[in-house]
């Protein structure tokens, strides 16, 4: 489409300016092909509500355009996709080389529902959005309603849901629909009494769908994926971000296999084992007393030096009686070298 762009602008110009193109054989050629592409439509994927929907309105760049991204840092250009090419892309994705797939660009038409957008829109690096404003427009809102089931509350989760629908799904799906009728009937109620769009909007519940123009990169959108595709984000985002990766895997298919490949969920942030329970020990003045033993472990302590003996069966304590660990956490000495046990562990 681009190069018939390119070729009707130039044509345009060869024949001379405004001057409309005489019907030759290359003007019948274009007036078919611009008919085709009047026709054409954008790649579009819907919700199965038939509302909720993303459609590809351009792209810019391909999987060479990745490539090249990558081979200027050699003075290098690829014209065609090759094996090498395909190999350099995966290990750009897989040692986050992300820059390369910053330069292909995405320009989508979302439709969403307010509670879903409120999650995408916190994606915000590398992408642009401009979104359709309440204030302005009073048309009918469409809403989205959970036509898939009403999943239910998982208690063990802090954030979530079942995968099991609650039991009684269509009395609560009814109850559900009549309460957003209500709302969207009320809004139009308050626009009749001459209440401007902006207010009026503002007794409509998320589920109202909302419409924006996206454009972002393709690192971009593979982060969005690699978050949103996870099985711990809500279904209503993952449904779009699936819808996305489908489009996105066809305009560049070795790019997006090998960004997904490589997108794995943030690894764990281990957590440090507990410190171990402080217990109180008896002080005297140069010994301690483990509790629940009647064992009395001598001390000296110096600053910064401490010596335990242990008096009697050291034996029986390897084999199993209180051994004794002391992990101070401050250890400082009195002047007359007498320790003070501010805080321990045993
Ligand atoms: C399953 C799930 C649950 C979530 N739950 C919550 C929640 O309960 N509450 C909540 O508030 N949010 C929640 N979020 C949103 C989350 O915290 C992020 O805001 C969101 O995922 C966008 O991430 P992003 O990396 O695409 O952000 P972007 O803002 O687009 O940033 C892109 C990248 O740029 C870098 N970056 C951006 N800003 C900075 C910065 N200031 N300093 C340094 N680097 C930066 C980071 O590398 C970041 O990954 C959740 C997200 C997911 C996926």
């Amino acid at each position: 489409m681009r190069f018939l762009r390119h070729l009707i602008f130039h044509t345009h110009i060869i024949l001379g300016g405004n001057q409309l193109p005489k019907k030759n054989d290359l003007n019948d050629f274009l007036a078919v092909e611009l008919d085709k592409m009047a026709t054409e439509s954008n790649p579009k994927l819907t919700l199965s509500d038939g509302i909720g929907s993303i459609e590809l309105l351009e792209v810019f760049g391909s999987d060479l355009t990745v490539v090249n991204a990558a081979r200027v840092s050699f003075a290098k250009e690829s014209y065609e996709m090759s094996l090498a090419d395909e190999k350099l892309i995966n290990y750009l994705a897989k040692h986050h080389h992300i820059t390369p797939f910053f330069h292909p660009q995405i320009r989508l038409r979302i439709k969403m529902p307010i509670f879903v957008a409120r999650e995408w829109f916190r994606h915000q690096i590398g992408l642009a959005r401009n979104e359709v404003s309440r204030r302005y427009v009073d048309f009918d809102p469409e809403h989205w309603l959970p036509v898939d089931g009403i999943r239910a509350r998982d208690p063990k989760l802090k954030q979530g849901s079942k995968a099991e629908n609650i039991e009684n799904n269509d009395e609560v799906f009814k109850m559900i629909e009549d309460y957003t009728n209500s709302a969207i009937g009320f809004y139009k109620n308050l626009l009749s009494l001459q209440v401007a769009p902006e207010l009026a909007r503002t007794v409509l519940p998320q589920s109202m769908y909302t419409e924006f123009i996206e454009t972002g990169s393709l690192s971009a959108y593979a982060r969005i994926c690699g978050l949103r595709l996870d099985p711990t984000a809500q279904k209503e985002i993952r449904d779009y971000a699936g819808m996305l990766s489908s489009l996105l895997e066809k305009a560049f298919p070795v790019s997006w296999k090998a960004l997904m490949a490589s997108t794995t969920a943030p690894a764990p942030v281990p957590v440090p084992a507990p410190a171990p329970a402080a217990v109180p020990l008896l002080a005297t003045t140069n010994s301690i007393v483990v509790p629940g033993t009647e064992t009395e472990r001598t001390i000296t302590a110096t600053e910064g030096s401490l010596t335990i003996s242990v008096p009697g069966n050291v034996s029986g304590a390897q084999a199993g009686g209180p051994v004794l660990q002391v992990n101070p956490v401050t250890l400082k000495t009195t002047k007359d070298e007498q320790p003070l046990y501010t805080q321990w562990g045993c």
